[in-house]
Formats: structure tokens, C-alpha cells, sequence
């Protein structure tokens, strides 16, 4: 049966609707009201989270494990409801929200398990050695504990991995904090319903309601009044670099500032070593054409730029990418913002010193449809604004003068979340110099492969140095996520029955 929204916001298990309303902007299907969101209804989220946190800070670790998978239940349970409106409002095939369903609610259950196994909590423990001279050592014993109310700011990309129910919401309901949800205007009806989901499963736990809202936005002072109320102790944040700097910005100048674990945008290079290019170039083309135009290009990993040496090698690389480009036709964008961003970022490209356009094409109001540039190592090294993040399905080969040049180009980057390496056995000798250049600028490096498609596993790393997140000693993908919102106490000298449960 098809979800009809409420249009409210849900707040400690309660709907609560407001006079001033917004409508969606949906790619296709029925249009709904939303009830737009206040810096009231933020502080009132805030103020049922921190209560909320002094039960929900103290549950068991079981107790949390079986309400993430009660919450992949209740998911589970609207599967078919969450897919259609997922793809109306995204505009994204049922076979990939499918998926991507799938992948959050295996995230769920997978953090589930990570928590009961414990090791997360680096407990360490050095006894007290009351004969040291000259003093003696006091028991110490340390262990993590969850921050407090956490903010998250799902992406409109990942409507339900990235978003209500995504990676930050798991992460932070596993350390044992509660959530308060800004949702996406780019989806609001999904976020709804996965809300209701998580408000269900709460509910079955016996647990405090406070420990889980959503409140739908349609005004930009909700975002910024969430991340200012004292009560909130980090944010968790997947988004644009610009809207992800402003609130940083804000978290940084509170009176007490807090961590704004933001996850921005990258280009996510590859760099195409030599006999790889000359043994392999046109699979990694073609390949490279599929990875770039998944999902309307609309990934954080997409692969936008690609490095290699200059030569006939180059020319038949850009060739064999440039004729799988132009066979894949127009694809809905997420939202009309995205499409519009999209077209800008071709301009300035286009407009770059040096650049040449390989595959022209033409995007309507809500479409894209690939784009090739090439340029020369020289024009990319002078020219800054070239590595900036295009979001969409654009491509820029640079083709650099030598081996020397490469490095140069991949010292020249900022921060990414992937790079990558095409290389055969004899280009070793290469990647072992790029290693520690690349290893320098990015989170997860690969070799022969394509950063599309982030596994949700214990060594995953999905984040890296600014601009691609806003705290590098951090992933927003995989177990480790949820280190984000805990932190080290020690306990000196505590008497054992003061400790915290899992410590005895
Ligand atoms: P976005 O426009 O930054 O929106 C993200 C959220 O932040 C939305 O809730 C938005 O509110 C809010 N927001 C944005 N600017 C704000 C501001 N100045 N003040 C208050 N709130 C603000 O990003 P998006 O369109 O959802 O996602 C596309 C971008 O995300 C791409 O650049 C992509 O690379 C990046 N991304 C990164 C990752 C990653 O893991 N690194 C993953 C996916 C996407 P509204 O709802 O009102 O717009």
C-alpha cells in the first residue's frame, strides 16, 4: 500500500505539525506538505535527547544491539512502501533504493554485532603498583563512553544509507546516544516514514521516546539552531562542501565547540600508470565510464579526474572513454539545485585555461548527461579550481608530461576520500613512489578497482584530510564510525562496584 506522509515532524515519538508548511520537489509522482521546522522545534528534540540520554547513555550493549535490529525490522517491514516513495522523490530507480535499503539495514545489524563483541570500547586497564618508588601508581582504568544527543545531517544522495536511518544515525544509537534528525528537504517523505520506523522500534524496547527525532527542515535556521544547542555534543554531517563548512563554522564558534564530523566532496583521482595504460587501457575506459555515470554521477566517490602520461597510449584512452561516455543518455538528478550545481561546474570547467571539451552534451532543467574534458599536466598545476568536485557525471583526464609531472599532480591535490591506482606488475616501481603521496591525501586507496561502491566493514575508511571531511582521524562508513561519539574516561582508584558495567 502506498505511504501517505503526515507531514509532521517526530519529535520523542510524538507528530507534531506546524501552520507554516513547504511542499516537495519530488522527480516524479505526487507532491506533499511538510511542516516546516523552527529553532522551538529543534530545542525541543534537544531538550527530550539529553533527557532521554540518561537512561539511553546506560543501556546494556545488548540492549542497544536488539534495538538497531528491531529498527532493520521496522525498516524491513516498509520495504516496498519506502521504495516507491523513495524513487519518487529521488528520482533513483526502485532497483537501487532496493539496494540501498539493503545496505543500511545490514548496517544496522551489523553494528549490532560489532558492539557485543566489545572490542570498541578499548577498554585498558594499568593496575595500581602501591610499591613504586619514588611513588606509588594509583589503579587507572579506561574505557569509552557514549558523548551525549548527537545532530545528523543525512545527504541527498544516499536517501536512506546516508540519511534518517544511515551510518551516522547507527553509529550514534550503538555508542549509546541519542539522535536528533534534520531531514533533507530532498526527501522528505522517506525520511518520514523511516523515521516512523525507528520511532516503532523504540517504542518495543521499552526505551525513552527522546532518544530519537526528525525534524524536517524547509528553513535553513533549523540546521543552525541544531548544531548551537548546548545539549548537542557532535554533529554528524553528509553533504556539500559549502552547506558542510557553514555549519563547522557555527559548531567551531559556540561558546563550547563542539566535533562536526562532516563528510564533503572529492574528486577522487586515478592515476593511470604506464603499462597499465598500455596493456589495459581501453577495460579501464570503458569501466571508468560506468563508474563515473552510476547514479547519475551523483556519488561522493565518483571518479572525476584521471591522470596518466602523455602519448598515443593517452589519446586512445581518452578516445575509448569518450565513445562509452556519449552511449549513456540523460539521467535524473536528485534535485533541480544538484542539476543547476551540475551545469555550473561544466561552465567552469569549460572555462579553465587549457581546457579542452572532448564529449559535449546537453542537460535539461533536472538531467545530466556526461561530459569529457582533457588538459595538460602544466594547465592543471596552474589552474587550482580544476580539483574542485563537480557533482554529476563529468570527466577530466589530465595528461601530464612525465612520471615526474604525475607526482607533481597528485601533490597538488587537496584532500580526498579515495585516490586510485591502475597498475600492472612492471608499473610497481611508480606506485611505490605515489604511495606515500597519495596515502597522504586520502582515506582509502585502491588499486584496480573504482571508489563507487564504499563496503560497510570493520576497515573501512570513508573519509580523509579536508576538503574531503571536516576530521580526518575519523571514517563516516564501517564500524569505526562509531568511535565519532564516544570518548575516553579514566577511572582512577574507583571503587570496582562504581565502574561503568562494562569495565567490570
Ligand atoms: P547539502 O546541500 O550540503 O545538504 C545537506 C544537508 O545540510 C541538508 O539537510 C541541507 O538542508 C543542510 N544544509 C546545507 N547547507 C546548509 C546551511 N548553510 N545551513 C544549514 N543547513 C544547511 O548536500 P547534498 O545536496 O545533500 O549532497 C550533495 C553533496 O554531498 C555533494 O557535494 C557530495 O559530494 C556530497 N556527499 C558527500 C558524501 C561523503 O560521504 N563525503 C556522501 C554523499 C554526498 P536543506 O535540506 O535545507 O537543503
Amino acid at each position: 500500500m502506498t505511504y501517505q506522509p503526515h507531514g509532521d515532524h517526530l519529535i520523542a515519538g510524538q507528530r507534531i505539525g506546524t501552520e507554516a508548511r513547504w511542499t516537495s520537489s519530488p522527480a516524479h509522482g505526487p507532491v506533499h506538505a511538510f511542516s516546516t521546522g523552527s529553532p522551538a522545534l529543534v530545542a525541543q528534540a534537544c531538550a527530550a535527547a539529553e533527557a532521554a540520554f540518561w537512561s539511553f547513555g546506560y543501556t546494556a550493549r545488548a540492549e542497544r544491539a536488539a534495538l538497531l535490529n528491531a529498527i532493520a525490522d521496522a525498516i524491513e517491514a516498509r520495504g516496498a512502501q519506502i521504495t516507491e516513495i523513495g524513487t519518487q522523490e529521488s528520482g533513483l530507480p526502485a532497483a537501487r533504493l532496493e539496494g540501498e535499503r539493503g545496505r543500511t539495514t545490514g548496517q544496522l545489524r551489523l553494528f549490532a554485532e560489532h558492539i557485543l563483541k566489545g572490542d570498541y570500547l578499548d577498554r585498558r586497564h594499568d593496575p595500581a603498583q602501591p610499591d613504586r618508588q619514588p611513588a606509588p601508581r594509583p589503579d587507572m582504568r579506561m574505557i569509552q563512553r557514549p558523548i551525549g544527543p548527537v545532530a545528523v545531517f543525512g545527504a541527498s544522495n544516499f536517501p536512506l544509507a546516508f540519511s534518517v536511518a544511515g551510518g551516522d544515525t547507527a553509529a550514534a544509537l550503538a555508542a549509546g546516544c541519542p539522535v536528533v534528525v534534520k531531514g533533507h528537504s530532498a526527501h522528505p517523505g522517506t525520511g518520514e516514514i523511516v523515521a516512523e520506523a525507528i520511532a516503532e522500534a523504540i517504542a518495543s524496547q521499552g526505551m525513552d521516546p527522546g532518544v530519537f527525532s526528525l525534524v524536517q527542515g524547509g528553513k535553513r535556521d533549523v540546521g543552525e539552531a541544531l548544531v548551537q544547542d548546548p545539549r548537542i555534543r557532535a554533529v554528524g554531517f553528509t553533504g556539500s562542501l559549502g552547506g558542510g563548512r557553514a555549519l563547522f563554522d557555527l559548531c567551531a564558534a559556540r561558546p563550547d565547540p563542539i566535533p562536526f564530523f562532516g563528510e564533503l566532496g572529492s574528486v577522487n583521482p586515478m592515476f593511470l600508470l604506464p603499462h597499465a595504460l598500455a596493456n589495459r587501457g581501453a577495460t579501464i575506459a570503458q569501466n571508468w565510464a560506468g563508474s563515473l555515470t552510476m547514479g547519475a554521477g551523483q556519488f561522493c566517490t565518483n571518479p572525476g579526474i584521471a591522470v596518466l602520461i602523455d602519448g598515443a597510449d593517452a589519446t586512445d584512452f581518452i578516445a575509448t572513454a569518450s565513445a562509452a561516455l556519449a552511449k549513456v543518455g540523460p539521467q535524473v538528478m536528485l534535485t533541480d539545485g544538484i542539476a543547476d550545481a551540475y551545469r555550473q561546474g561544466r561552465d567552469r570547467v569549460r572555462a579553465g585555461t587549457g581546457v579542452t571539451e572532448v564529449l559535449t552534451s546537453a542537460c535539461d532543467l533536472r538531467t545530466a548527461t556526461p561530459y569529457l574534458f582533457e588538459v595538460s599536466g602544466d594547465a592543471w598545476l596552474e589552474n587550482h579550481a580544476l580539483g574542485e568536485e563537480v557533482f554529476g557525471p563529468l570527466g577530466l583526464v589530465v595528461r601530464a608530461r612525465d612520471a615526474e609531472q604525475v607526482a607533481q599532480i597528485a601533490r597538488s591535490l587537496q584532500g580526498q576520500l579515495t585516490c586510485t591506482l591502475h597498475l600492472d606488475p612492471e608499473d610497481s616501481g611508480f606506485a611505490r613512489r605515489l604511495l606515500p603521496i597519495l596515502e597522504r591525501k586520502a582515506g582509502r586507496v585502491l588499486a584496480n578497482g573504482f571508489p563507487t561502491g564504499v563496503e560497510v566493514a570493520d576497515s573501512m575508511v570513508h573519509g580523509g584530510p579536508y576538503p574531503a571531511s571536516t576530521n580526518f582521524g575519523h571514517t563516516s562508513v564501517g564500524t569505526l564510525s562509531i568511535r565519532r561519539f564516544l570518548r575516553p574516561v579514566c577511572y582512577q582508584n574507583m571503587p570496582t562496584d562504581l565502574l561503568p558495567v562494562d569495565l567490570g
